[in-house]
């Protein structure tokens, strides 16, 4: 075991996880986003650091004795208390936007020290860019895979390519279908969001029926809907604020839901539009529940009473 103390030059993350990891232990590879181009995002801007993995391991040591003796020692970061504290010991999110991009070997290094430590742990998960998952073979995602790193979080955003090159997403369709199908040939379960509104009024349309296209393709086994809220200080909120983007307005936001909902061609995907961004929260399995969830949204959108809505002032990312 390594030395008791976690360094302080890596300044960690603030929590941003999805809905589902609600009860996972978040432990920190990287900060900020390769990418930190997308122009909606909350990591817009903020680069991607690199934790030393000797003192990932060192979190891991100390979160073990912790678990087992009860253990609490100095030098650690108390948050490494207050999430174990309340941790069932069966999930780990590893941070941070897209932590997948961790160089392969200390990822190996970071996952098999885990098992080592939690040899009953059910899944590790993490945030990936599609070029994090094309930068690594089928073979090398399998390792990663038998380390437990089993669940992907994936950002399609839009099918639309004009779109995720307006919002410098980095990548075309093309390769995000593949980066899918790259992590389910290794065997991984991938978990894909899209961001109803990404298009404003102008592209509404093209981008409702693009991204059931493309996330069908994708056919993974989790899809949410969020939908677009601005984040001060990046490049879309400042093309909202001078009128250069045109945002659809709540049943809009519907409109397009119903599109993917409707267009979806999936094998069989949990569907669920239940992040706190959404106005209305529907779920289901795709495509057996298609007519019900087509049923709930069509009882919204026929009535159009804003009171069956999410209330602006409740919706977040
Ligand atoms: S959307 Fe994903 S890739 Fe783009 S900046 Fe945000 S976390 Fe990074």
């Amino acid at each position: 075991m390594g030395t008791n103390k976690i360094s302080v030059r890596f300044e960690r993350p603030e929590i941003i996880r999805p809905p589902s990891e609600w009860r996972s232990y978040y432990l920190p590879l990287t900060s900020g986003c390769s990418n930190h181009t997308c122009t909606f995002c909350n990591y817009y801007g903020r680069k991607l650091k690199l934790r030393d993995v000797q003192e990932v391991k060192e979190e891991i040591d100390a979160l073990y004795m912790y678990k087992r003796y009860g253990m609490v020692m100095s030098g650690v970061d108390p948050v490494v208390y207050y999430l174990g504290q309340q941790w069932d010991g069966k999930r780990i999110f590893l941070q941070d936007g897209d932590a997948l991009v961790y160089p392969y070997g200390k990822l190996l290094e970071a996952l098999e020290h885990l098992n080592r430590r939690f040899p009953d742990l059910e899944r590790v998960s993490c945030y990936a860019t599609p070029q994090d998952i094309l930068r690594r073979s089928v073979e090398e995602l399998r390792r990663l895979r038998e380390l437990k790193l089993t669940m992907l979080y994936l950002g399609l955003e839009s099918g639309s390519d004009e779109i995720l090159e307006r919002v410098r997403k980095g990548v075309n369709s093309a390769q995000m279908i593949e980066a899918a199908q790259r992590a389910k040939e290794a065997g991984m379960v991938l978990s894909v969001t899209v961001i109803l509104g990404l298009g404003g009024v102008e592209k509404s349309q093209e981008h409702a029926r693009a991204t059931a296209r493309v996330l069908s393709r994708m056919d993974p086994e989790y899809a949410a809907a969020l939908t677009l809220l601005f984040v001060p200080g990046t490049p879309l909120y400042r093309d909202w604020k001078e009128g250069r983007f045109r945002p659809v307005d709540p049943f809009g936001s519907l409109e397009e839901l119903r599109i993917i909902v409707e267009d979806s061609e999936f094998t069989n995907c949990f569907f669920s539009s239940m992040h706190a961004s959404n106005y209305v929260a529907i779920k289901g399995w795709l495509p057996r529940e298609k007519e019900r969830l087509l049923r709930e949204l069509d009882a919204v959108l026929g009535q159009r009473d804003p009171s069956l809505l999410r209330p602006e002032h409740l919706r977040a990312l």
